[in-house]
């Protein structure tokens, strides 16, 4: 069988530039060795914002009252919620099945090896089937990486997708890695009464954000009765009495934490095992690129995760829409400059553009507005008034370079915030934007007014 192209792994990089360009009439083969959907659909996005939303969910029943509603009890059903979830993957699996399928994609439930430049072999249980295509997208994703700590093989100490997948909650849960699959588990897990603890190697939480954000993250987290230890490193695991227990170094003392389970998130690798026979030039970090995904192998395209410059969902069809434009034989370059970042925690966290120190090592000189949810209405209609928004800009036009929110909504929120950049809008042209009242975006827009030095509502 000859395709235009095939492409290696069905999550949102690959399905996305599969169904792009089945739109555009070309024969696409899409090889998936698991679930269509990938990591993001089926251990990752999808299945923590299903806990995230019930966490949160949970929180303001207990606070009802304040709304003027009674509620008698609460208590979690671990195993109701872990079907809901499994009820959403399947649904959104499905709608990503069908529009392949009308899209005329042929999907292939088979391993990929790449055998040569245009040929893919395709490993069946039973049996195996080579193809050729003419165009040739990676998009196999990553896996958890798990650091030669000693003891990280023990029974209780789990991956993010294993933590996804427990019969029942901990009593008491150590999380390895600061970074953002780690803060949404800790307030997953905290908020259904899991005694959590934070561990991260670095000075801050989420280092790759904005310092502000990082502080006032850490805040929250801690009043939710989160403990957190930054500038601590694990040393190693061992087994104990009550199940485990996490030996941690920590300004150069050594202490101990004896929990149930351990969930070690400290980043992603890729997943090399469809490029094993090819001469395809990578690092330990991924696959390497130019700016149209193409490998050093011209009709080699490489997107999402086995790329990883950020692992990020969005950044993976992004960069499938960009390679499907070049094999169209349009002349598509990625552009990384507003990226949304979120963390889906409470209250969330998102961030697109600039940090303060990033800008001022640029620029020198910057501005910096800010205003918070508590002096918004509708913050606080919703009970929910924590948190600000920080808009970055250079001095002489006022052109936006970064904005870092956190408060309620704030993951929707961004989207505004990354047009802008986009667009290269200055701060006057977003206080020239009307904004709907009474609305959490008029927090973007009030710190608009903020960096201009007029602030509405605030003295
Ligand atoms: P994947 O989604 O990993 O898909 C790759 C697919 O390729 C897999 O299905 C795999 O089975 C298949 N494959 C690999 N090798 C082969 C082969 N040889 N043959 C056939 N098939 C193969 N990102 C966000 O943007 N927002 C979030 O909220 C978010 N939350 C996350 C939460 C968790 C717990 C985790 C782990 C990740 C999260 N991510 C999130 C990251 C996101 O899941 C990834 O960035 C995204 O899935 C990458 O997409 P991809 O298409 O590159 O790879």
């Amino acid at each position: 069988m000859h395709y235009d192209v095939a492409i290696i792994g069905g999550g949102p990089g690959g399905y996305v530039a599969a169904i792009y360009l089945g739109k555009k009439n070309k024969k696409v083969a899409l090889i998936e060795k698991g679930e269509l959907g990938g990591t993001c659909l089926n251990k990752g996005c999808i299945p923590t914002k299903v806990l995230s939303h019930s966490a949160e969910f949970y929180s303001s029943i207990r606070k009802a009252k304040s709304f003027g509603i009674e509620v008698e009890s609460t208590s979690i059903n671990w195993e109701m919620l872990m079907k809901y979830k499994e009820k959403v993957i399947k649904t959104l699996q499905k709608g990503v099945e069908n529009l392949l399928r009308a899209n005329g994609v042929n999907v292939y439930s088979g391993e990929a090896v790449l055998e040569s430049e245009k040929e893919v072999k395709i490993l069946f249980n039973d049996r195996e089937q080579i193809i050729t295509a003419d165009n040739i997208i990676l998009a196999c994703g990553s896996k958890p990486l798990k650091p030669p700590i000693p003891g990280i093989d023990l029974q209780g100490v789990l991956t993010s997708e294993e933590i996804l997948n427990l019969r029942e909650l901990p009593s008491s849960l150590a999380i390895i890695g600061g970074g953002v699959i780690g803060l949404e588990m800790a307030f997953i897990f905290n908020s259904f009464g899991v005694k959590t603890t934070v561990i991260e190697m670095q000075d801050r939480l989420i280092p790759n954000f904005d310092r502000e954000i990082s502080e006032e993250i850490k805040k929250h987290l801690q009043r939710a009765g989160i403990n957190i230890y930054v500038n601590s490193k694990v040393l190693k695991i061992e087994e104990n009495s009550s199940g485990l227990k996490v030996v941690v170094e920590s300004e150069k003392e050594i202490r101990e934490y004896a929990v149930e389970k351990i969930l070690v998130s400290v980043g992603r690798k890729p997943d090399f095992s469809s490029v094993v026979k090819l001469n395809i030039e990578k690092n330990e970090k991924g696959i390497l690129v130019n700016e149209r995904m193409q490998t050093n192998i011209k009709n080699v395209y490489a997107i999402g995760d086995i790329v990883g410059k950020y692992q990020l969902a969005h950044v993976a069809s992004h960069e499938g829409i960009v390679a499907a434009k070049n094999i169209l034989g349009e002349n598509e370059k990625m552009d990384y400059k507003a990226i949304p970042f979120c963390v889906y925690s409470h209250p969330e966290i998102a961030s697109v553009g600039m940090s303060e120190d990033e800008a001022k090592r640029i620029y020198g000189e910057i501005k910096v507005g800010k205003f918070p949810f508590i002096a918004n209405g509708r913050a606080l209609t919703l009970g929910q008034n924590s948190g600000f928004v920080k808009i970055i800009s250079e001095p002489k036009y006022n052109e936006i370079l970064g904005v870092h929110m956190i408060g309620p909504n704030v993951t929707e929120l961004i989207s505004e915030a990354v047009l802008a950049i986009k667009l290269e809008c200055t701060a006057e042209e977003l206080v020239n934007t009307v904004h709907a009242h009474p609305t959490l975006s008029e927090v973007t827009m009030e710190s608009a007014f903020d960096l201009l030095g007029i602030p509405i509502h605030k003295i």
